[in-house]
């Protein structure tokens, strides 16, 4: 894979968190005594942006602002693209009033318009200082204290910065910021567990493998789900480590039920996110754990969204091809919710469409305009995965009247907390033990 793409953003061409990372330790090797300041920049309201102007413009914006930054950064400063809008800026040999000064001159910088394709586009943004050694020595301190700064800024209102303050009262935020924490601290994973949901042939009702879904047993909170955590720890990185760890573990239940003959539980489909489907770690982590515990690459899936797919097409093509080398198949997450443009699955080595809930959610509405609309959608997109050979699994059956659905629109694949809902290994064995059907079992009415 081009080293390059690795380690820059694909569209404004800043280094990234791979980079960073991996220069981290050598910026930070003297932090005790060196001065170095960490400027996290989040544009207000970008999310505004993109709805009103479109992804096309808010792509081109961001470019533009990292160019119009680059142009007035000096000597001993770097920029980093961290994630969709936000930016980070070091300064090297850095004073707090070098640092605020610097981001009094970003705010009024990242303030003139700009010209994006005949129009004007006019954004702000909220700037979280922290400096070393006084807010931290490791890099993973300072961001999130700048982070922590940048939320500060935002609850003064947007277009301001603030510099790390630990007693300033949080609205609301609080327990966000202590999880955000627990997480960096938690490192060694052990609190976190995999649910498993299965997934069903919607004909016999027979098993087809099950769907790993994480769960974070917090020492204090209990039983937190993927909403409470995950976009977090894609934003501060933790995502990454965890991922490989419940790569690990998957491989492990997948090694121990072959053993067991448990094969109906296989394969195992473990969710992706894009920050881990970027890094070239992933298929060494792979590759590690299939040879360490022997594992057929059939017995695993990874899941992507389209966003993933689309985000670096040629990226996705390389990694899909080595994955599908590899023997490891992919599925397309929540499919149909994110791009209306299907032209990807020409070029991806895919083997399952999994079809967002949303469009079953729809037809509670018995006979309405927007039932009809999604039972005709639903059924193209079941048609769009026959005719590329590729298994339709629909998500999110809550009763029996979308299973007999499914079953008329032939649907291989069902999954949905009418069926199973996830469920720790100890329930799935308890109450799915052997291969025999739900129908088999009566435990739903023919
Ligand atoms: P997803 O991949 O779309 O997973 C399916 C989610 O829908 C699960 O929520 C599941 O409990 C829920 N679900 C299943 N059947 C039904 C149903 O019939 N009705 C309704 N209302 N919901 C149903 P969960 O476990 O809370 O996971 C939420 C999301 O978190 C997942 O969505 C996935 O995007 C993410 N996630 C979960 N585990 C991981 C992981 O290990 N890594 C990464 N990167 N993301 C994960
Ligand atoms: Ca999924
Ligand atoms: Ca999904």
């Amino acid at each position: 894979m081009n080293h390059f793409m690795t380690l820059h953003d694909y569209l404004t061409n800043l280094p990234n968190r791979n980079f960073l990372n991996q220069y981290a330790s050598v910026l930070l090797k003297d932090a005790e005594s060196s001065h170095i300041s960490f400027l996290y920049i989040n544009l207000d309201r970008f999310k505004l942006i993109n709805n009103v102007f479109g992804y096309h413009h808010a792509d081109k914006l961001l470019s533009a602002i990292a160019k119009r930054l680059i142009f007035i950064m000096q000597d001993k400063m770097s920029l980093y693209r961290l994630s969709g809008d936000e930016l980070l800026m070091i300064i090297e040999n850095s004073s707090p009033e070098k640092a605020q000064y610097w981001a009094e001159l970003i705010l009024e910088e990242l303030k003139k318009p700009f010209l994006i394709e005949d129009k004007n586009i006019y954004i702000t943004s909220s700037i979280g200082i922290s400096y070393s050694p006084e807010h931290g020595t490791t890099l993973q301190e300072l961001l999130i204290r700048a982070d922590t700064a940048m939320v500060q800024a935002k609850q003064q209102g947007r277009n301001t910065y603030h510099c790390y303050d630990p007693d300033f009262p949080y609205m609301g935020k609080q327990f966000n910021l202590n999880l955000l924490n627990d997480l960096y601290a938690s490192n060694t994973f052990e609190q976190f567990v995999l649910h498993y949901q299965p997934k069903f042939d919607v004909k016999s009702l027979a098993m087809t493998g099950v769907e790993a879904l994480v769960r974070w047993q917090h020492p204090e909170h209990g039983l937190l789900l993927p909403k409470d955590f995950i976009e977090m720890s894609e934003k501060n990185g933790v995502i990454i480590p965890m991922t490989y760890w419940l790569l690990e573990q998957s491989c492990k239940q997948i090694q121990a039920w072959r053993k067991e003959g448990k094969l109906h539980y296989l394969p195992i489909s473990i969710n992706i996110s894009s920050l881990v489907f970027e890094q070239e770690n992933l298929l060494l982590y792979t590759e590690r754990y299939l040879r360490q515990y022997n594992i057929n690459p059939a017995d695993l899936v990874f899941e992507i969204t389209e966003s993933t797919a689309m985000k670096n097409l040629q990226k996705s093509y390389q990694v899909c091809q080595y994955l599908d080398e590899l023997g490891i198949r992919i599925a397309i997450d929540d499919f149909g919710v994110g791009y209306s443009n299907f032209l990807y699955l020409k070029d991806l080595t895919v083997s399952e469409l999994k079809i967002d809930r949303i469009f079953l959610r729809d037809l509670e509405h018995e006979n309405t305009k927007e039932a009809n609309k999604s039972q005709i959608i639903l059924a193209h997109m079941i048609e769009l995965a026959r005719h590329l050979e590729l298994t339709a699994t629909v998500e999110g059956v809550e009763n029996p009247e979308q299973l007999k659905l499914l079953t008329q629109l032939n649907c291989q694949n069902v999954q949905g907390f009418y069926l199973a809902k996830p469920m720790s290994k100890e329930l799935l064995e308890q109450n799915f033990p052997t291969v025999m059907s739900l129908l088999e079992r009566e435990l739903i009415p023919t």
